[in-house]
């Protein structure tokens, strides 16, 4: 571990500082003082101490001339900050202590924090983990992503149906970011392109200025911490005061809203694209804020463009900023002056793209029209990067960024990248012979995997204390800054008394969450039942169905034979959906049915209770996580890019029930198969199957608890049985991700789960290596891994 704080600040200390900034930043005595101005003044107190750490790392990347590595993001979904915040400063105990001598209720507090959802689920909690292991590996590193205002929407159920209403973080004041208003940027759209003396100028029609908004991000050890820089879009002209005079007061304040509205809102689709104007103008936004921000602080310490690619690496998550490619040449074409080719190479030796899915429907796709309409110039450029690309390598006519009226946004990302990656060995594997198959023949070393990570500190040290004080007893607290040190845990394994002390832990988070269950849903969750639990977007290739089908069938299988010796099981739901995507959405109508059914069941309900606390987050996790026994990782394989909730339960003990999917694969090669509880068709099973005529039918006429599931659905015996006629034609008549054909897998599985978890000591014990087998799983191996194959970084030390 690092060394700790030069000078670590005492309980004293922090009481009087918490106690100033209540006065003076809040403008309060202590016994007019809510719980919010509390929060704040210890916010305010915390973010003190970060200042310092992130002045000298700007400073200390600058002195050493270090490359910086910056991660364009369209999400981060970064969750509350201040008691992560606390854990990286190493404030606990003395921030606990102070907070006791003022009065103060510590989790009221840090529970007071509204969730930064800047983020739809994986790929912008990603952003978020990657964010806090840069720092903590002392990278020099900036986050480029936007300031929405709204954040994902907040789920709420009525009738058992998901409603969506605005999410509103900052209507209250936000102290983690500092305003830069010397930092602006215009960003045009539209207009005309015209050429001057051989240069293109682009004349934009509409502009707006993007300003940024910085967050530092304290890594563990508290001595350094890096930028998130948010960009928050702004009227070039505040007002139109003509009109304003005129009493037209509406029309007057047009420019400001219109402005306004590419900060506003995040796209609540998860891997769907949506192919929206405002969308395309956002990703834009992102990227051509951040690609000036890049260019401006390069050249104010170089004056070559030529060492652009060894002082900067740029990282694209996902397609959502891979207008970074047209864009970083027309910057270095039309306003450096520098000719195609040469801005070209210098581009692909600085962008890198990580794909994120293999769904056709999530892959990026503009038609020409509208980029040619809302991004002119880029067009052009687009099309010169294609006929150069086709020119350079003789490559297949079906291949190339522009086809049949479209901009292929994960070919012109593929095409503009020095590095490609995918986020998982399985998934590598998979955009290799797929989804980038031609480009990858043509380009054989440039497709290379790093298989996603989360952040330890706060997966484990901050959401799972009664844990961590195990493991800090047991092997010291290294492994928070290195997590392969929970091997150490191995030997413990074998030992009784570890193994009591680990259950006790798991069972005072699941007594913990067992309480809120019944205070807020009603929910009577026995803390010796199995606590199985699948959170994460609402999405059929997820396979929520297959879940909820399988507890049916046990309902029913329970219910005919109530002594038949079950296994307590409380399975407990999480997940938003897509506002358009109304099959997801009526598989979360299922589980509340289901579960209102089946929860009064008195014969039943000793043995199965169901819950779906709404609002799945970022928080919510931090909650569910440390309680699971069992994680549910179902998805068809060959869908699931890597997952990373199935880590974040690994190393919080519970153990996997999945298919081969995404990094499940590593998971299970790394903690043992008889560690797992694998089920379910592979990947290329499951590519057989699909194409199988009638395979749905097929697989329900040969599983009686299939039919008997489906059947009590459209008996009505859930809700309205016409509810849920749509879902059951599709699973009858076409069921493309497979819950029929993985049906009878996944139940045995299942029923051999009950059978494990009925022998304590072994359970334990299994769990106990999931543990000491998943420090791979941390975000700090990934981040070393994208600085040596990807971005040729090193850190910054002393
Ligand atoms: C980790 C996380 C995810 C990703 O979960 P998967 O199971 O990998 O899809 C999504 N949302 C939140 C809030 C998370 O914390």
């Amino acid at each position: 571990m690092r060394p700790t704080l030069t000078q670590a600040p005492s309980a004293q200390d922090l009481r009087e500082k918490i106690l100033f900034h209540l006065t003076h930043t809040q403008g309060r005595g202590p016994e007019f003082a809510t719980v919010f101005d509390w929060r704040l003044a210890v916010s305010y107190t915390v973010r003190d101490l970060m200042v310092g750490p992130w002045v000298g790392a700007i400073r200390a990347a600058r002195d050493h001339g270090a490359k910086r590595v910056y991660y364009l993001s369209m999400e981060f979904l970064i969750g509350r900050i201040l008691g992560d915040a606390i854990i990286n400063l190493q404030l606990e105990p003395a921030i606990a202590e102070a907070l006791t001598q003022l009065g103060l209720d510590e989790q009221e507090i840090l529970d007071n924090e509204p969730d930064a959802a800047l983020g739809n689920g994986g790929l912008g909690r990603l952003a978020a983990c990657f964010m806090e292991s840069l720092s903590s590996l002392r990278c020099p590193a900036y986050g480029y992503g936007i300031r929405y205002e709204h954040g994902l929407f907040r789920q709420s159920f009525e009738n058992g149906q998901q409603v969506e209403r605005p999410e509103d973080w900052l209507n209250q004041p936000h102290p983690w970011e500092f305003v830069r208003i010397d930092y602006s940027y215009r960003i045009g759209f539209k207009g005309q392109v015209e050429t001057v003396d051989g240069r293109a100028v682009w004349h934009p029609g509409e502009s707006v200025i993007a300003r940024a908004y910085d967050t530092p991000v304290i890594g563990w050890g508290g001595d350094w911490a890096n930028s998130l820089r948010l960009w928050g879009a702004h009227p070039t002209t505040l007002l139109d005061l003509p009109r304003f005079n005129a009493g037209d007061y509406a029309a007057a304040a047009e420019p400001e809203a219109l402005a306004r509205t590419l900060s506003r809102v995040l796209y609540p689709d998860d891997t769907t694209e949506s192919g929206k104007e405002l969308r395309l103008k956002q990703e834009y936004f992102l990227t051509s804020a951040a690609l000036q921000d890049i260019l401006r602080r390069f050249l104010a310490e170089h004056d070559d463009l030529s060492l652009l690619p060894q002082k900067v690496a740029i990282q694209l998550n996902d397609t959502h900023p891979a207008i970074a490619g047209p864009e970083l040449i027309r910057l270095l074409m039309d306003d450096h002056g520098l000719p195609f080719e040469r801005a070209r190479d210098l581009a692909r030796a600085t962008l890198n793209y990580t794909n994120h899915t293999l769904l056709p429907e999530a892959l990026e796709r503009w038609s020409t029209w509208l980029m040619g309409r809302i991004l002119p110039r880029h067009m052009q450029i687009i099309q010169m990067i294609d006929d150069d690309h086709r020119d350079a390598t003789g490559r297949p006519s079906h291949v190339g960024i522009v086809h049949n009226d479209q901009v292929h946004m994960g070919e012109l990302a593929f095409i503009m990248a020095g590095r490609v990656n995918g986020v998982s060995a399985l998934h590598t594997d998979l955009v290799r012979d797929t989804v980038f198959a031609d480009l990858h023949k043509l380009h054989p070393d440039r497709i290379v995997n790093q298989t996603n990570g989360v952040a330890p500190r706060r997966w484990l040290r901050m959401s799972n204390p009664s844990l961590t004080r195990l493991l800090d007893d047991t092997i010291g607290n290294g492994w928070t800054g290195d997590l392969d040190q929970l091997q150490g845990l191995e030997d413990h394994a074998q030992d009784a008394s570890f193994r009591d002390s680990l259950r006790a832990a798991k069972r005072a988070n699941k007594v913990w969450l067992s309480n809120g269950l019944l205070t807020k849903l009603g929910v009577k969750a026995d803390p010796d039942a199995i606590f199985d639990v699948q959170i994460k977007r609402m999405h059929e290739y997820k396979r929520q169905l297959l879940n909820i089908l399988e507890a049916i069938a046990l309902w029913h299988r329970i219910h005919d034979d109530p002594n038949g010796g079950w296994t307590p099981r409380v399975k407990i739901f999480g997940g938003k959906a897509a506002p358009g995507y109304w099959l997801a959405k009526s598989v979360i109508h299922l589980i509340n049915d289901v579960a209102a059914t089946i929860n009064s069941d008195p014969i039943t309900s000793e043995y199965l209770q169901i819950a779906y606390p709404p609002n799945y987050n970022v928080s919510m996790a931090e909650d569910l996580i440390p309680a699971a026994d069992l994680s549910e990782q179902i998805s068809t394989a060959g869908k699931e890019a890597s997952g990373t909730g199935n880590m974040k339960f690994t190393m919080n003990g519970a153990l996997t029930i999945g298919t081969l999917d995404g990094a499940n694969v590593e998971i299970r090669e790394l903690v043992g198969s008889e560690n797992f509880f694998l089920f379910g068709l592979t990947a290329e099973e499951a590519a057989a199957e699909k194409a199988r005529p009638g395979h749905a039918r097929a697989a329900i006429e040969a599983s009686e608890d299939l039919q008997v599931a489906l059947q009590l659905i459209a008996e009505g015996r859930f809700g309205q049985a016409d509810s849920y006629y749509s879902l059951l034609d599709r699973t009858w008549n076409d069921d493309p991700f497979l819950v029929a054909s993985d049906f009878d897998a996944y139940f045995a599985m299942q029923r051999q789960v009950d059978r494990a978890f009925a022998d304590p000591a072994s359970w334990v014990r299994m769990a106990a290596l999931n543990i000491a087998r998943s420090g791979f799983f941390s975000s700090d191996r990934t981040i070393r891994g994208y600085m040596r194959d990807i971005w040729d970084v090193r850190p910054v030390t002393a």
